[in-house]
């Protein structure tokens, strides 16, 4: 295998500062791709002993988060079998650094069936990678905005995660202690935990019983994608319910309910703010809203901190509804 470029400090293609190896070979020939020199097989240098124990040099330094793999296509079969010894070496001597790759390849179609080469390294190569970015370049998608990706057809799947649930785990944003991720059918028991708890529901309406919570993930969270999962990085735990849904031209309603154990330690503030910021910067949505009780303090304080402001009050039975609202220019 030939390499096409390493980068030592590189912020654009994963969070933080990390090391990025970019490889020769790719035979997905998207239109538009701005990396066309990395097709051929043949350009660049070779992936010696030398390059591998620099690049395993270069990310010692603590500001480095994270190696991130791309191309040319990684996932192409004689660079996986010429990469996964290496990359074997690079997840035992970094544990706690994040492992990105980028592959033009389809994760469910073509990588886990075997059909980009042997099934066993490929997987060996998967088990390396937290997060994979799949799916080809397609250019009348393309859009700077988005995290991470060139064109909006392009997946952000959580690795470990969709392997250890045989389902596709699909990552929107993070932050550094949180991940806020596509709902899956796994997610049922963690979020009846959330929404069958009285005390935790007790402003928004009575605690869901588990058929109720099943048929909400499967229609709502699911099916019509108006919700995100808030996932505690460290421990894989489900920390809180995020409603996520258009509202009108440009505009999307938000809601949020999390876990007690999730409660005063900042993770509703970080969770949310990352996904208004998702919502700004991606979809091209102008003003976000978001409605509490009065008498929910924490959810009405949470606003406030959020940037939003008072724009409406309605009356819900005895008690006042406040909605607030944030708009782009106001970020
Ligand atoms: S997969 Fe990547 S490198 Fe290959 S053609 Fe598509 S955009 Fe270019």
């Amino acid at each position: 295998m030939n390499v096409a470029t390493i980068k030592y400090y590189d912020i654009a293609n994963g969070p933080g500062v990390r090391v990025s190896l970019y490889v020769s070979g790719c035979r997905n020939r998207c239109k538009g791709c701005f990396n066309k020199e990395t097709w051929d097989f043949d350009y660049g240098t070779p992936f010696t002993e030398e390059t591998q124990d620099a690049i395993i040099k270069g990310m010692e330094p603590s500001f480095i988060k994270g190696f991130s793999l791309l191309g040319g296509d990684p996932f192409e079969p004689e660079n996986q079998a010429a990469l996964v010894d290496f990359m074997e070496r690079l997840r035992a001597a970094y544990p706690s650094k994040t492992v990105w790759a980028y592959t033009g390849y389809d994760f469910e179609q073509d990588l886990l069936t075997g059909k980009k080469g042997d099934i066993n390294v490929t997987m060996r190569l998967l088990k390396c990678i937290d997060v994979l970015v799949d799916g080809r370049f397609v250019e009348n998608l393309k859009n700077p905005n988005l995290l991470f990706r060139g064109s909006s057809n392009q997946r952000i799947i959580l690795v470990g995660q969709s392997l250890e649930r045989d389902e596709v785990v699909r990552l929107v944003t993070f932050t550094d202690r949180l991940y806020i991720r596509a709902f899956n059918e796994s997610d049922e028991d963690a979020l009846f935990g959330i929404l069958g708890d009285a005390e935790t529901m007790r402003y928004v309406e009575p605690a869901f019983d588990r058929q109720k919570t099943a048929r909400f993930l499967r229609d709502f969270c699911i099916a019509e994608g108006k919700a995100l999962a808030v996932e505690e990085r460290e421990s894989g735990r489900l920390a809180g319910y995020i409603m996520a849904k258009p509202s009108g031209e440009g505009r999307y309603e938000l809601g949020w309910i999390f876990h007690r154990d999730y409660r005063e330690k900042g993770y509703a503030y970080e969770a949310v703010n990352a996904v208004i910021d998702h919502i700004f910067n991606e979809l091209g949505v102008f003003e976000v809203t978001a409605s509490a009780l009065e008498e929910n303090e924490p959810s009405v304080r949470l606003m406030l901190r959020l940037g939003m402001k008072l724009s409406d009050t309605e009356r819900e039975g005895g008690s006042r509804l406040m909605v607030y609202s944030k708009d782009k220019g106001n970020k």
